[in-house]
């Protein structure tokens, strides 16, 4: 892909843009990201462009490229054209999806279901129901201890969740 803004060679003093967002998180391929104000990209054209960009606004989108210059790239809605912001003006909401957290502890919901409390500070169930989910190992002692350390993909990583209640002490 190909930009043709800022059109100098070389970076221009202060890029690359750090790509973080207004509160420090950081910005990766594939993250999705809320875009706060299209007023960079919005500049100087237009009115009827100033007014498709301003609709994104308030809009999650995910990150398709970051360039050299630091700027986020996203695909518009109809994908004819794509547009870039800076990086301050959007904010994390997920990170790229595929965020994988190791299992720290087990403990028992309500219903005597087995739930992994991950390192990332979220739980998630761990249930052993044939032939859905094959666990076997999650239904003995030597099994759980056996799983500790191990690597789950935590959706709830990939959708910026807050974390879940600590596991109650044993
Ligand atoms: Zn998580």
């Amino acid at each position: 892909m190909t930009t043709d803004w800022p059109p100098e060679k070389k970076l221009p003093p202060g890029f690359p843009l750090a790509a973080v967002d207004e509160s420090g998180r950081p910005i990766v391929v594939g993250a999705k990201v809320r875009i706060e104000s299209v007023a960079s990209c919005a500049h100087g054209l237009p009115p009827e462009d100033q007014a498709r960009l301003r609709c994104y606004e308030g809009k999650v989108f995910p990150v398709l490229e970051i360039d050299r210059y630091g700027m986020i790239w996203f695909r518009s809605d109809g994908g004819s054209s794509n547009f870039s912001l800076k990086p301050r003006e959007v904010s994390v909401v997920a990170g790229a999806s595929g965020t994988k957290s190791r299992i720290a502890s087990f403990h028992q919901d309500e219903e005597g279901h087995w739930v992994a409390h991950l390192e990332c500070g979220h739980n998630q169930h761990t249930r052993h129901q044939p032939p859905f989910v094959n666990r076997p190992w999650v239904t003995t002692p030597e099994g759980r201890q056996g799983a500790i350390g191990t690597l789950l993909e935590c959706k709830k990583c990939g959708e910026g969740a807050p974390p879940d209640a600590a596991p109650p002490p044993d």
